[in-house]
């Protein structure tokens, strides 16, 4: 068992679960702070949706990070784990009218408007509800990692968010809805962003359109530019820590702000992913005519970014002393052919009982798991629980 990243009592506990390195997680969100603190007017939420296990929640609270929702359960899951609903952002291209009038009785920071009907209807509720309600409008900034896919996916981004040619009119729209406060602009161009050339396009975008509505003398007061930096996911023990540094650095170099302004951060996997491991017993080791097999008891449905994404996440067997190696698909127990976690991965001989450690999923693992096949969900534990 390797003791220094896994505790001995991981072996009493009934698998699969995901075990959460709160060590880790505590030295991310420091490092976060710290250069939050040391830019002016920077401002960093948590992207919720990425990770929502309550224990992991109060650690991010006590740090003082704001929140990115998209759905009115998230909103009620920071409320409960203490968030201040001043510092809850509200995004989504389709918030239903409940999730409208919680975040308004909570009196949330701002919602992130992505269309004209939208607008509408938040006017209309604040104005029922006698609240004004705030919102900064979410623009397609046809930069980044969007960009790089064919044109399908161009044209199917146009359900987030509006484009940059409507800008102007929407929040002149703005200006005429008795119950919205216009507030500034929100961005995101995608997820698992290593190349900080996308962000450092996204600033050069954002500076134009400010000018822009400087010759309107439209106020900003918020620019979010969204989530995105990316983690490295094929080796995690040795790189555990998101480039923050080039991140934010990238930010204050280049986002010209105005006297005043603060800019709004929403990171996701950057603040979670690394901190988190997939628990895994082995099965079975079968062994076919060409391949190897190790079968464990977690599958799709406790992390399902292999299956849906042909993600990769780095496997180890934390148990075996095995000195010899065998080359294993590592498939898990679920009804379904994409149920596999990789191919191909090498890794100390493999016997029935051993365990082995997803690596890189707490984000979007706990986040996406499904009671597919009557599956239990699997529980989540961190270091502190276990010492
Ligand atoms: C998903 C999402 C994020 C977080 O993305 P990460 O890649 O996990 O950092 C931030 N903002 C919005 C609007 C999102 O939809």
């Amino acid at each position: 068992m390797n003791t220094n990243r896994y505790p001995k009592a991981l072996e009493t506990i009934q698998t699969p679960f995901y075990y959460y390195d709160t060590d880790l997680l505590r030295r991310t969100l420091a490092c976060i702070k710290s250069y939050e603190s040391s830019y002016e007017g920077f401002c960093v939420h948590y992207a919720i949706k990425a990770n929502a296990n309550p224990k992991l929640l109060k650690i991010i609270q006590e740090y003082g990070l704001g929140v990115d929702c998209v759905s009115g359960g998230e909103i009620q899951a920071s409320i409960d784990a203490g968030f201040d609903p001043s510092k809850i952002v509200f995004a989504g291209v389709a918030k239903s009218d409940w999730e409208i009038e919680l975040g308004l009785a909570h009196n949330i920071l701002c919602f992130n408007v992505e269309s004209i009907p939208e607008l509408e209807v938040i006017n209309q509720i604040a104005t029922d509800k006698n609240k004004t309600a705030n919102v900064c409008l979410r623009i397609n900034p046809e930069v980044g990692a969007h960009t790089h896919t064919n044109i399908a996916t161009g044209r199917a981004e146009d359900k987030f968010g509006i484009s940059m040619e409507d800008m102007e009119k929407v929040i002149h729209l703005t200006q005429t809805l008795s119950n919205i406060h216009f507030m500034g602009l929100h961005f995101h161009i995608g997820s698992q962003i290593l190349d900080m050339s996308d962000f450092e396009a996204l600033c050069r975008r954002i500076n134009d359109l400010q000018d822009q509505l400087e010759q309107q003398n439209v106020k900003i007061e918020i620019i979010n530019v969204g989530g995105g930096l990316g983690v490295d996911y094929d080796s995690p023990e040795s790189n555990d820590m998101a480039d923050f540094e080039s991140y934010f650095n990238t930010y204050h170099r280049l986002l010209r702000l105005r006297q005043g302004q603060s800019l709004h951060f929403e990171l996701g996997r950057a603040v979670v992913a690394q901190c988190g491991s997939l628990i895994t017993k082995t099965l079975y080791v079968k062994e076919g005519n060409q391949r190897k097999f190790v079968m464990v008891d977690a599958g799709m449905t406790d992390l399902i970014r292999p299956a849906l994404y042909q993600a990769h996440h780095k496997i180890v067997n934390i148990s075996s002393e095995a000195e010899t190696t065998d080359t294993y698909d590592v498939v898990g127990p679920i009804c379904e052919s994409s149920d596999v976690f990789d191919t191909d991965v090498t890794l100390p001989t493999t016997r029935r009982g051993d365990l082995i450690a997803i690596l890189s999923a707490g984000a979007y693992g706990e986040a996406m798991a499904s009671r597919y096949n009557c599956r239990p969900f699997a529980k989540g534990y961190t270091s502190d629980d276990l010492c």
